[in-house]
């Protein structure tokens, strides 16, 4: 076996003396060397050759003059340095020693390229939650009060990775990570946990100041992405928590944002909310109650009538109530939000659509053409067999599918998912139709009316609040009216009109064409008993 030549194993070789003075350098580690020094003499000490910084490693490690040591440093002149790993040999008492000296600058940048994969996030390059955590730490080390960490879950994401593909999703994910760090202050960092969160950390703001930044992430992604087909339209929830009144430690501040967040997604997305603690204490303490009321039958159903324009009783929509045995009645809008979130809205929202459904049974003994409207909460289609339960519902209850309206929010329909839709679809296979809530309130592109089996829209109650003779700005409002009646009867859908509370906005409507009406005016929510004998009354005026 023929052994390498010492020459061509290494890059250089080298003597020196216990004084660093150099001896010896082989001919190609001078060729090799040479360029690394901005004249064409080597130093004459190894000292010399050294990044200032690496000096005190080599001086440090011949203390003592060992036989052997083997360090990695920088060799060159400034600008053009190299990294070397030599190893050395003691050739006599005196300090000679030999080194063999290896390029290593190919390593140095491959391990710290691994090191950063490590650190990042593949994707958009942005640092990961390892490198996060550490982050915080470093900022709670430094004994910083007043930083604050944001959570951010895009609002949509799903649908454009689930309509488009993989590719387009990566391709959002990359065109946000390039406007939130636009938004950005240079103390400020971004890091994404993975799928479509991504956490800031501003080490010198608070509350006050982090909202300055967020308002404009709020609009940035607003902004619509022509990474996607058909430009895609996106939003952002985002939790917001402080140290140290928001948590100690990166754990909790972390849970605490998302607590936030999930309130921002259910009070209806795109928005920023604080964590509060006194909030997150009530918020458990009535989902405890909510779960002892249901065993206990503190859950009931009222009916608010709806009417045609000649005010006769033609239906109602099924209002869930809950009367706590400690606190009186709590408001739908207060028990829900918090319902959806501690993962009760399945079983509460097929529970009103049973007791919704058998009541309709028993209205149809009087009135056949009675028609029930119940709302359907989103987190109910996240379910994988929603269009299953209401088919049973419907079956169990021997009820005429077309009587059933189900009210949906446009943000169900903006954020839906192809299973929604799939559902939605089988559904109005099976001759149930779908009302469009609180029409008007979300921003939305329009053509899931034209796209999805919607038969009706529910103005918002906002806008008709705004017909009145005191609302003297209430003009382009009524405009907006008249537009929301023509645009939904031009495409064959029903409108109905919610909130209506007096004679100047019920004739409003009617001249208005508007084909259904649902207030105060005509009717509170009330038992069903209540509705069964308006529906007796109004069959006796008749007869
Ligand atoms: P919503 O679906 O928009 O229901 C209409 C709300 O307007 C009801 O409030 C009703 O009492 C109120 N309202 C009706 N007429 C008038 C009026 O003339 N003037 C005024 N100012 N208000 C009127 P409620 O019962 O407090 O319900 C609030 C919300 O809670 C509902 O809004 C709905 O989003 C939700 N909700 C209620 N029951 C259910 C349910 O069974 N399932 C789901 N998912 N959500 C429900
Ligand atoms: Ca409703
Ligand atoms: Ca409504």
């Amino acid at each position: 076996m023929t052994s390498l030549p010492l020459d061509r194993a290494v890059d250089a070789v080298l003597r020196i003396a216990a004084d660093f003075d150099i001896q010896f350098v082989s001919e190609t580690g001078k060729r090799w060397l040479t360029p690394f020094f901005k004249s064409t003499q080597l130093p004459t000490s190894f000292l010399d050759f050294l990044h200032t910084e690496d000096k005190a490693t080599v001086q440090k490690a011949m203390e003592g003059l060992p036989e052997s040591f083997s360090c990695d440093v920088r060799v060159g002149a400034a600008g053009s340095q190299c990294w070397v790993n030599f190893r050395s040999h003691r050739l006599s008492a005196a300090g000679d020693y030999v080194l063999s000296i290896v390029d290593i600058s190919s390593w140095k940048t491959e391990a710290s390229s691994l090191r950063h994969a490590a650190d990042h996030d593949e994707l958009t390059g942005l640092p990961n939650r390892a490198t996060l955590k550490r982050a915080v730490a470093q900022c709670i080390q430094n004994n910083k009060s007043g930083f604050t960490v944001a959570l951010l879950g895009l609002d949509g994401f799903k649908r454009v990775n689930d309509t488009f593909g993989h590719h387009t999703g990566d391709a959002v994910l990359v065109e946000t990570t390039r406007r939130l760090l636009k938004v950005l202050g240079p103390t400020d960092m971004l890091a994404r946990l993975g799928g479509d969160e991504f956490v800031m950390l501003f080490p010198n703001k608070n509350v006050l100041a982090a909202k300055q930044v967020l308002k404009n992430v709020l609009l940035a992604v607003a902004r619509p992405y022509e990474t996607a087909p058909y430009n895609a339209y996106l939003g952002v929830s985002v939790g917001l928590a402080e140290y140290p009144a928001h948590g100690e430690d990166y754990s909790v501040m972390l849970k605490n944002a998302d607590t936030a967040m999930y309130k921002s997604k259910n009070a209806g997305k795109n928005r920023v909310t604080v964590f509060s603690a006194s909030e997150a204490s009530l918020d458990f303490s009535i989902t405890s109650a909510m779960h002892k009321g249901i065993q206990a039958g503190e859950f009931f159903l009222e009916y608010q009538p709806q009417f045609d324009m000649g005010r006769n009783l033609v239906g109602a929509e099924a209002l869930m109530r809950w009367t706590n045995r400690k606190w009186g009645p709590v408001g739908p809008e207060v028990f829900i939000p918090i319902a959806e979130t501690a993962g009760l809205m399945p079983f509460l929202g097929n529970w009103a659509l049973r007791s919704a459904c058998h009541q309709l049974k028993l209205f149809h003994t009087l009135a056949p053409d009675f028609v029930m409207s119940v709302n359907v909460s989103p987190i109910q289609f996240d379910s994988d067999h929603f269009d299953k339960q209401v088919l049973d519902v419907i079956e169990e209850t021997g009820i005429d599918p077309c009587r059933l309206v189900l009210e949906i929010t446009e943000s169900t329909l903006m954020h839906s998912q192809e299973k929604t839709e799939r559902a939605l679809a089988h559904l109005r296979e099976k001759g149930i139709r779908f009302s469009i809530d609180d029409f008007g309130t979300g921003f939305s592109s329009l053509s899931y009316l034209t796209r999805l089996p919607v038969s009706s829209i529910k103005i918002d109650k906002a806008f008709v609040w705004a017909i009145a003779p005191e609302h003297t700005e209430a003009t382009s409002d009524k405009r907006l009216i008249s537009a929301m009646i023509h645009l939904g009867q031009s495409i064959d859908l029903h409108v109905v009109a919610e909130g209506v509370e007096n004679e100047t906005q019920f004739e409003f409507l009617k001249a208005a064409g508007c084909n259904l009406i649902q207030g105060y005016l005509l009717g509170k929510p009330m038992s069903a008993q209540a509705i069964r004998q308006q529906l007796v009354r109004q069959m006796s005026m008749v007869a």
